[in-house]
């Protein structure tokens, strides 16, 4: 089932019209600048041994690569992802989606909206969705040998890449929380309520809309819409709208800076450093039910491409003051995952 749903997920990312800018790349690379930023100025043991990881031997020499930089390689490593990634995928790369063949889905989870929180195997979760996937990769990084996934194999320089960038995905409301409705596409359901999750994700009683891929961004023409849907418009457009709004629109750097230079309120995570995504997932539920809640969600007429997914599209069209609320959050989220994302390196390498 769930490697149905991140098929869909990898057919819809190849699909949409792809802005110049590209999806989240520069989402994820902010927030592996903000992190490399914290590392560089208060945590040189972590920095050393992240860099050690990260350096690659070319020929004789040896290229130095941050956390901004590696983080966009689990975009680049998926199928068709060469317009968004803009080169071919490298053979690390290629290396690491032939050991890891459902890699596309370790960047979310679709837990229901009604859910307070990220409760593992319920429906919307998967041992290899974000949560778990971000947890692995934190144990073995801390040395302490996660128990064994089928079809997960990770070196440790993966991990570290996959760490930077998931630790991203996670702080992206529409990356955790998902809306579902029954099979009129009308009314929102809960699939774990109702006796649904044997049917979870075969569209016979469950209409998912995949993370907001398949709610529709229309608008008044002759204007067009922001970003193909609203799954699209938070991974990219909410980030850009961010940077625009800091007077930071050009460069991803100066806007990584301007971020950590202030810890955003609520950022830091308490107990062991494997039980943080999971806290993580939990805390975006109430932005990822706003981020949902303050629209007007309503049957689409385009059926879904994807027969497996219920069969409906929707549309929903987004107010100035949603867009305005939207960069605010995206900006704070980004920020957040920074700062965590160099701690968390710290906690690993720097104990
Ligand atoms: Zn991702």
């Amino acid at each position: 089932m769930q490697s149905t749903i991140a098929a869909a997920f990898f057919v819809i990312g190849s699909m949409v019209a792809a802005p110049a800018w590209a999806w989240d790349f520069p989402g994820h690379r902010i927030v592996g600048a903000v992190a490399d930023l914290i590392l560089l100025q208060h945590y040189p043991t972590a920095q050393q041994r992240v860099s050690e990881l990260l350096d690659k031997q070319n020929g004789g020499t040896i290229e130095r690569r941050t956390l901004s930089q590696v983080a966009v390689f689990p975009d680049c490593a998926k199928r068709g992802n060469v317009p968004f990634c803009g080169r071919p995928p490298s053979d690390e790369e290629k290396a690491y989606a032939e050991r890891n063949p459902h890699h596309d889905k370790f960047h979310f989870a679709d837990v229901p909206l009604q859910q307070p929180s990220y409760v593992a195997s319920s429906a919307g979760t998967d041992d290899t969705d974000v949560v778990q996937m971000i947890a692995y990769a934190v144990a073995q990084l801390r040395g302490k040998n996660p128990p064994a996934k089928p079809q997960v194999n990770l070196t440790d320089t993966e991990a570290l890449w996959l760490l930077a960038h998931l630790v991203g995905d996670i702080h992206q409301p529409l990356h955790v929380g998902a809306k579902y409705f029954d099979k009129t596409c009308e009314t929102s359901i809960d699939p774990n309520i109702g006796g649904t999750p044997p049917s979870f994700g075969i569209g016979e009683s469950v209409a998912m809309t995949m993370g907001g891929n398949l709610i529709l961004l229309a608008t008044a023409p002759p204007s067009v819409p922001p970003a193909a849907n609203l799954h699209l418009y938070w991974d990219g457009t909410a980030v850009l709208r961010a940077m625009q709004a800091a007077g930071s629109a050009h460069s991803e750097q100066d806007f990584a800076k301007l971020l950590a230079a202030t810890s955003p309120p609520g950022w830091e995570t308490a107990g062991a450093p494997e039980t943080w995504s999971a806290q993580w997932a939990s805390e975006i539920m109430p932005l990822a039910v706003e981020a949902h809640g303050r629209l007007t969600i309503r049957k689409g007429s385009k059926p879904s491409p994807f027969p497996l997914t219920g069969g409906c599209t929707w549309d929903t069209m987004l107010e100035p003051s949603y867009e305005d609320w939207a960069k605010a959050q995206a900006r704070t989220q980004l920020a957040k995952a920074g700062f965590r994302l160099a701690v968390l390196l710290k906690a690993i390498f720097q104990p």
